[in-house]
């Protein structure tokens, strides 16, 4: 259970949500629609609040609070606006290579300012040709020395940030030697690096206040001091962020989850039909159980994992776990409060419709639910 501090951080998230986040989420998600756009407001809010560096230590500027308390918190933000809970999953995610990488000398020196609430970073693990096969990238960072390098030139393409364009600072995977997956190193790149340039926003099926967009380093000189683990230590430090980051999405998930379900159970009672309220029909009534069903065993799931990381026990397996029930479960929970709605399910005159296209990239991104299954799967075999 959390602690009264706990108690209190989701009493306040809970209290935004309601005051700055729903009142505004339809709209401006409508108005992204042609033209994505991030609201920056929304996150400065939410920084000032303390709700940007949750789950970061204090003596570096974080809340100190357990993974536990951080993804209800993100829950909590999703039910009111998936684009914001992913944007705060996705900020977490940047800041962890460093937080848990990172000497202390680099640790004092970037994660305040990374963790003030006023920065959003930016995480470029993926391009066009190496998605999955992120051991394929060739974006490359080139020493300017053979011995003890002071700085990198980074060449090449991120595809698919979100906040490109937009962050403080862009968490960056890149190669530094041909030796496959085990050439990949990480740098942090602060977001006004010369040569860094943005492509235009993808149109996306929805999280329109999400902005995804390709990042080009033309040339971008990164100090050296600014290399996160050891070269070539890219790949561990991608799969070791990505087993934390991957809790975010499952958490928002299952508050996208409740969002929808919370929509089906008014619309079922408000309904009329047949001289009734569509709620008392039991074909009907079962399908909101299921939906019930499925949104508390996804809590339940995500908060297990959580539980193993917050104690320092293994949890990769229980995290990819954890994407993969608590994402289905939201692609069909959203998709069956479409069914409640009926044909107002499929209007904009009611969100259902924006759950439904928000659920389908959380199966997709941080990876998709098939690599969740070959992570399940490696680690069930290896015993
Ligand atoms: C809205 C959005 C936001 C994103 N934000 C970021 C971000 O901030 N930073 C970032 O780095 N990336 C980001 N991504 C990229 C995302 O992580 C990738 O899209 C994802 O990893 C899949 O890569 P891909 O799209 O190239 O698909 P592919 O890898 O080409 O996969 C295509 C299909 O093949 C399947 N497949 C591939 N390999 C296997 C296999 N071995 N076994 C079984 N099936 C397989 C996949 O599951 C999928 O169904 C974002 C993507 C989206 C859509």
């Amino acid at each position: 259970m959390p602690t009264e501090e706990g108690e209190e951080l989701l009493a306040l998230t809970r209290e935004i949500c309601d005051k700055a986040l729903r009142p505004r989420a339809d709209e401006a998600e409508e108005r992204a629609a042609g033209s994505p756009e991030l609201p920056r407001d929304i996150f400065r809010t939410l920084g000032r609040a303390g709700l940007l560096s949750l789950p970061y230590p204090e003596e570096y500027g974080g809340g100190g609070q357990p993974y536990e308390v951080y993804l209800q918190v993100v829950e909590e933000i999703a039910s009111a606006w998936m684009s914001i809970a992913v944007g705060v999953s996705v900020h977490s995610l940047t800041c962890y290579p460093l937080a848990r990488f990172g000497t202390e000398s680099q640790r004092r020196a970037l994660l305040p300012a990374m963790l003030s609430g006023e920065q959003l970073g930016a995480y470029c693990l993926s391009e066009r040709q190496a998605g999955s096969d992120v051991g394929s990238m060739t974006t490359r960072a080139t020493p300017d020395g053979p011995a003890t390098p002071r700085s990198y030139r980074v060449k090449g393409t991120k595809a698919w940030i979100s906040h490109a364009g937009h962050a403080d600072f862009y968490t960056a995977f890149v190669r530094t030697s041909d030796d496959g997956s085990r050439g990949l190193s990480c740098l942090v790149v602060p977001g006004d690096a010369p040569g860094l340039a943005f492509g235009t926003p993808e149109k996306k099926m929805g999280l329109h206040c999400d902005p995804v967009a390709e990042v080009h380093f033309e040339g971008v000189e990164v100090a050296a001091d600014r290399l996160v683990g050891t070269p070539g230590q890219g790949m561990a430090i991608a799969l070791s962020a990505l087993d934390s980051g991957r809790l975010g999405i499952a958490a928002a998930a299952t508050g996208l989850a409740q969002a929808a379900l919370d929509l089906a159970v008014r619309y079922a009672l408000d309904r009329e039909q047949f001289g009734r309220p569509i709620a008392d029909f039991e074909g009907l009534a079962f399908l909101l159980a299921d939906m019930e069903a499925a949104v508390t065993s996804s809590r339940a799931t995500y908060l297990h994992a959580a539980r193993l990381h917050d104690a320092g026990r293994p949890f990769s397996r229980e995290a990819a776990v954890a994407k993969l029930v608590c994402t289905d479960a939201a692609m069909q929970v959203t998709t069956d409060a479409v069914q409640v709605l009926g044909g107002a399910g499929y209007t904009r005159d009611f969100p259902a419709e924006r759950y439904f296209r928000e659920a389908k990239v959380t199966q997709i991104f941080e990876g998709t639910n098939q690599i969740q299954r070959l992570v399940i799967s490696r680690q069930l075999l290896r015993g």
